[in-house]
């Protein structure tokens, strides 16, 4: 076939750590847990933005600064993070992709996050620490769906590049990044148990 992929949308998915989820895992899901005990501001504006769930988006997002285990995870992530931007042909002379924020969310039952991105963010990423069976995945929207003005529907299983959406099922110890315009969502939580996982954004200005 004379026809050729232009423009693509890379997203990378891994296990944090290559031998198993481990010792960090368990103390990421313990200060998480903490961390919505604690956030009395976190709980109060997920009761009005969050409903059935807790992020600390509004209220603990620097994570990563002042907790010493957040600065762990972090500082695995800046491998992944490299190789993302490697992937990507991100020509960072004399500059640095730097994590800005990260922050917490615990969904329980019924909590859901619509459709989204995250504004003034170079790339952005989850990392799974507690997903049990039944956890929502993290769906990913075409960015370019907004110009298909006329385009006819997409035949019932098209080929991988040629998808409208996409999911990635949510795995405890596996880190998502996407780039930060990538609008993304995550279905309602079916399951009574808790799904944690915790965001971030990284900068390059
Ligand atoms: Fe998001």
């Amino acid at each position: 076939m004379p026809v050729r992929a232009w423009f693509p949308t890379l997203v990378y998915d891994a296990p944090l750590l290559a031998g198993g989820r481990g010792e960090l895992n368990r103390r990421l899901l313990e200060e998480c847990l903490k961390i919505r005990d604690v956030d009395k501001e976190g709980r109060r504006w997920s009761r009005r933005e969050y409903p059935g769930g807790f992020t600390s988006y509004a209220s603990m997002h620097q994570l990563h600064r002042t907790s010493p285990t957040f600065g762990e995870l972090e500082r695995h992530l800046r491998r992944h993070v490299r190789a993302y931007a490697h992937a990507l042909d991100f020509d960072l002379t004399g500059r640095k992709l730097e994590m800005t924020d990260c922050w917490v969310n615990v969904m329980g039952r019924h909590a859901v996050h619509g459709l989204h991105l995250h504004p003034i963010s170079t790339l952005s990423g989850t990392y799974y620490v507690k997903t049990p069976r039944g956890s929502p995945a993290l769906k990913l929207e075409d960015p370019r769906l907004p110009s298909f003005m006329a385009a006819p529907p997409r035949r019932a299983a098209p080929r991988a590049e040629n998808r409208t959406f996409v999911s990635y099922p949510a795995r405890a110890g596996n880190v998502i990044l996407f780039e930060s315009w990538l609008r993304h969502e995550v279905a309602p939580n079916r399951s009574k148990a808790e799904r944690v996982s915790v965001s971030f954004n990284w900068n390059w200005f």
